[in-house]
């Protein structure tokens, strides 16, 4: 029988070749999804489609409204930074950091992890292309997979030993692409913009429409987003 595995799915171009991969190495995964108030709400959708197409055991959508802190771009109404070059991105923590939410999404993976008898957990962070959350760093993970294990009954009974997969870690965006593209990834059902218009449109020009641009074009594919013309 296959080992379960929890994964974090966006509805992004990343969460969505984290599946492909945990796929590929023989898991039958249990993709997790947060609706937390995020103002780019489509990726909610993008995000059930994916995992029912790629071959999920089973899509589980989690509400936790971060709105009630707020002190994010993607959750309040604060402006979403445009047009930023590499530079710019990298030189801070932007705006559209959502207060601790890895280690909130972490965490709810962890219990559902422990409850399905899971032990691995699969995330999409990266900490090459965009490498200004500070929850994306692998000092981070390291921190969060020992405290997963002191944390749980499951770790201190030793029945399971949690580990946190994050197979994009030290990828740039157009390798992500590229190994994603290899495992039949259909990024046409991927979303990646921090503001969309009211149809879901991306905006083009937020950080994560811009690298999502520059990783298609390193890569040398063009997005399937601009192939049905959605992206500009
Ligand atoms: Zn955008």
């Amino acid at each position: 029988m296959k080992k379960k595995a929890i994964v974090l799915l966006s509805g992004g171009l990343d969460s969505a070749t984290v599946l492909a991969i945990a796929l590929q190495q023989g898991y039958s995964p249990v993709t997790l999804c947060f609706d937390y108030g995020q103002r780019h709400r489509v990726e909610l959708a993008k995000a059930r489609a994916l995992s029912l197409k790629m071959g999920a055991l089973e899509h589980r959508e989690v509400k936790v409204d971060l709105r009630q802190f707020g002190g994010s771009a993607l959750t309040d109404e604060i402006a979403v930074p445009k047009g930023r070059t590499d530079g710019e991105m990298s030189a801070e923590i932007p705006i559209t950091y959502v207060p601790a939410r890895n280690t909130i999404f972490l965490s709810f993976a962890l219990a559902a992890a422990e409850i399905a008898g899971a032990e691995d957990i699969f995330i999409g962070v990266n900490a090459i292309d965009y490498s200004g959350y500070p929850d994306c760093r692998p000092e981070y993970i390291q921190a969060f997979e020992q405290m997963a294990n002191l944390a749980t009954k499951a770790g201190v009974e030793g029945t399971s030993k949690f580990k946190i997969h994050t197979p994009l870690i030290q990828m740039t965006k157009a390798e992500i692409i590229k190994k994603g593209l290899e495992l039949g990834v259909d990024y046409s059902l991927t979303h990646s913009c921090y503001h969309p218009d009211a149809n879901g449109r991306p905006c083009g020009q937020c950080d994560s429409c811009l690298l999502r641009k520059k990783g298609f074009q390193e890569a040398g594919v063009v997005d399937p987003l601009i192939q049905i013309g959605i992206q500009e």
